[in-house]
């Protein structure tokens, strides 16, 4: 990694922390998820980020993967576990990071274990460590708060523009898991923690998306090759939401029509709303690490959060 990557990546991270910051300050319950969404990435944009995907604002046994649609009626509840998942990218170098809010003190205990568990993580972090071993920590430090780690959701290693980019860093003991951390390498570190039973499902409801970029259009119909080509332009490879692309609800699930089409033949991937098996409350919170010469650096922490 040169000083200039290493540079955005802290760019990136340092615009993530403000706009964590500045949306703890104005959640209330009664909001709608719409309005905190588009405030998210709003403030995104207006720092000079672009988004590396769509705000995800999953609550109570959702785990991930909800951005919000129409009729977007949802709104922050009292009780609710809200846990806002948010992407940056400075010229494609990606600041992944989330955390978790409620205004309900019986949700406490599981947000604070994961807050700690997350912390208990980073600083167990260094070059040569091995991604195993860090599994082993999540599981150890969140069991010793009563809780689960989902086993089936991973922190994974950032490439340009590629926020999985084939490194996966398990929140367990996971015997199939290879490989360490290594200077020059960006990685992402996410627990998710549950009193349940710790697994997740796809639901059958989707709300991002991502294109395969492919050259060959020629089986497209005209409106099909239209909406490709001008989310390609502007999304490569990376998720996005039809919300930024219609006008209105009807617009919106026109395309959602569309793009479920080019799923079906290859041409994007669909990321399925992701629910706890056992139907109970997730937490989750997640920064970027860097490692460059030696040092490791959260990048989504500096100065602010
Ligand atoms: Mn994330
Ligand atoms: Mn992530």
């Amino acid at each position: 990694m040169d000083e200039e990557v290493f540079e955005k990546y802290m760019k990136a991270g340092e615009i993530a922390a403000r706009v964590k910051n500045d949306v703890l300050n104005r959640v209330r319950p009664g909001m709608r998820l719409i309005d905190i969404a588009r405030f998210v990435e709003d403030r995104i944009r207006a720092l000079g980020g672009q988004l590396a995907f769509p705000c995800n604002l999953s609550v109570d046994s959702t785990a991930a993967h909800y951005t919000p649609e129409p009729p977007d009626t949802d709104v922050v509840e009292e009780s609710s576990v809200l846990k806002m998942d948010l992407g940056v990218h400075v010229d494609g170098y990606i600041a992944d990071t989330a955390l978790t809010i409620s205004f309900d003190p019986q949700n406490e205990p599981l947000i604070e274990a994961t807050r700690r568990t997350l912390d208990e993580a980073l600083r167990s972090i260094r070059p040569g460590l091995s991604f195993y071993k860090l599994g082993g920590v999540i599981e150890d430090t969140a069991r010793s708060y009563g809780f689960n780690t989902i086993k089936n959701l991973s922190g994974h290693s950032l490439g340009h523009y590629q926020i999985h980019a084939g490194e996966v860093i398990p929140n367990h003991r996971d015997r199939l898991t290879r490989g360490s951390f290594r200077d020059g390498g960006a990685y992402a570190i996410e627990p998710f923690l549950t009193p349940g039973i710790g697994l997740v499902a796809d639901s059958d409801r989707v709300t991002i998306y991502a294109l395969r970029p492919r050259g060959k259009l020629r089986r497209l119909s005209e409106e099909e090759r239209r909406l490709f080509e001008r989310i390609l332009g502007e999304r490569r490879a990376l998720p996005f939401t039809l919300r930024w692309y219609a006008e209105g609800p009807e617009e919106y699930y026109r395309l959602k029509e569309v793009v479920e089409g080019l799923a079906r033949r290859g041409y994007a991937i669909e990321y399925p709303v992701m629910i706890e098996v056992s139907g109970e409350r997730v937490a989750q919170f997640e920064e970027t690490v860097v490692i460059y010469r030696g040092v490791v650096y959260v990048t989504t922490r500096s100065g602010y959060s």
